[in-house]
């Protein structure tokens, strides 16, 4: 189990008008952000400077049960058709320019979503010609069907999250494989190569420097254009502990033997999300 929470996770939270007025107008929707369920540390920078947020689509509750994640587990609830155009409309309104969208696991369904995403990646297209769209999928239990249906809708990054290192990989996430993912990761650049696919890692459960950098370059073997690079935190006590608290300089190190290893963009420190300066992404894997 890791020390006390160091300094540098200490952050104060910064708000404004321009911010609560956003944040009001979420309390009128029926829709779910990550930013706001997860209590991101990033959201007033990302929704009120940088105009980004993640909506998380196909309800609150999922068909797994990952060690690290505070979504619940059930019986997910009805799909709800409307759903796409109530993200495109709140995106408009919250002015983004870069709109992330993601779901829970719904392995109950035979496409697993995908067409949902779909929808929401052409709805928010036709509100916000200007706002890119991406979309951080699930694993869709390995159906490359399911897959095509979201790639054939084009998003502009397509991210899907290896999460941890090979060895604690059972270990940590629900019915996903290590393997799979970055199965996945490829099937995405090979239908659509001009799309840039993007992963995100996790670390503070256990794995060792090499392990990373060996995750690294599976994802690059798999023509993984952007790596994303964050600390672990613990939801409540009865998610998977922390093992480590990785210091600042062992993240910008990460960052250099990424950008080595030819990711387009490396985000990598302390407290980087998946969706964190993603805006700066699309225009780093457009340069490339
Ligand atoms: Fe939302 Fe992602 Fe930004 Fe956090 S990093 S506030 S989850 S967009
Ligand atoms: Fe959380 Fe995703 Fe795992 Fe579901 S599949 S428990 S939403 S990380």
């Amino acid at each position: 189990m890791a020390e006390r929470k160091p300094e540098w996770l200490k952050i104060k939270l910064t708000t404004n008008e321009n911010f609560n007025e956003i944040k009001s107008m979420m309390r009128d929707k029926t829709l779910h952000t990550v930013c706001e369920e997860a209590r991101c540390p990033n959201i007033y920078e990302c929704w009120a400077v940088h105009r980004t947020a993640t909506f998380m689509i196909l309800g609150d509750i999922c068909t797994r049960a990952c060690r690290f994640c505070a979504v619940k587990t059930g019986l997910p609830t009805e799909l709800d058709w409307a759903e796409p155009e109530r993200v495109a409309e709140a995106a408009e309104k919250m002015g983004l320019k870069h709109c992330v969208v993601t779901s829970v696991a719904r392995d109950d369904l035979k496409d697993g979503g995908a067409t949902i995403f779909a929808e929401t990646i052409k709805a928010i297209r036709k509100r916000l010609p200007f706002c890119s769209v991406e979309v951080l999928i699930p694993d869709f239990m390995g159906s490359y069907d399911a897959l095509k249906i979201v790639m054939d809708a084009k998003p502009d990054i397509l991210n899907h999250n290896i999460e941890t290192v090979r060895r604690l990989s059972d270990r940590v996430r629900a019915r996903a494989k290590y393997e799979r993912t970055l199965e996945l990761l490829k099937r995405a650049k090979e239908m659509q190569p001009g799309i840039p696919t993007k992963s995100s890692i996790m670390i503070g459960v256990g794995e060792t420097w090499d392990e990373i950098i060996e995750t690294m370059d599976d994802l690059r073997a798999n023509h993984v254009d952007i790596v994303t690079i964050g600390q672990y935190l613990q939801p409540t006590k009865k998610h998977i502990s922390i093992e480590k608290y990785w210091h600042p300089d062992d993240f910008a190190k990460l960052r250099e033997e990424g950008l080595e290893r030819g990711f387009s963009h490396v985000e990598s420190g302390p407290l980087v999300r998946s969706s964190y300066h993603a805006h700066e992404q699309v225009k780093s894997a457009q340069r490339n």
